[in-house]
């Protein structure tokens, strides 16, 4: 029996901004969100980029991510200059 995992997703907007904030720091953001179909976790393969609509690869449904919310990977740049 597959367990339940409960992801979190967050207000769009809320999410956007936080987002920006990053890329303005040099970090790199992924879009995540839930399919709306399966509940599949599914990441955006571009970085810094956000979709308001999101298709699902396993289940081919499109999930409407600005009303259901979303989340993000940050990935840090590890190269730093030493001051
Ligand atoms: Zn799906």
């Amino acid at each position: 029996m597959p367990k339940e995992v409960k992801y979190n997703d967050y207000p769009w907007d809320s999410v956007l901004e936080q987002a920006k904030q990053v890329i303005s720091e040099g970090g790199l953001v992924y879009q995540k969100f839930t399919c709306s179909g399966c509940g599949n976790r599914l990441t955006v393969d571009s970085p810094n980029t956000f979709f308001t609509l999101g298709t699902c690869d396993n289940c081919s449904v499109t999930t409407d991510i600005k009303e259901k919310g979303c989340n993000y990977m940050v990935v840090l740049h590890a190269t730093r200059t030493k001051p």
